[in-house]
């Protein structure tokens, strides 16, 4: 999966949920957040981001944010 990390903190951008296929991205606190159930790994998004906040989660150190995508997005 896909996690979306703190440079997207009051990111006015959208422009990951727009190209998102599987509609993956919710609204967390004050920032987006990606599904981690619901991502399908494409890829998509991370280029689209201006604030480069989505890394895939194979990245080291990225533990708290999946885990904070996965629960501000609803679920796992
Ligand atoms: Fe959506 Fe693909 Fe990004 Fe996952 S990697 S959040 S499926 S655009």
């Amino acid at each position: 999966t896909y996690v979306v990390t703190d440079a997207c903190i009051r990111c006015k951008y959208m422009d990951c949920v727009e190209v998102c296929p599987v509609d993956c991205f919710y609204e967390g606190e004050n920032m987006l957040v990606i599904n981690p159930s619901e991502c399908i790994d494409c890829g998509v998004c991370e280029p689209e981001c201006p604030a480069e906040a989505i890394l895939p989660d194979t990245e080291n150190g990225l533990e708290r944010w999946l885990e904070l995508n996965a629960t501000f997005s609803g679920q796992w």
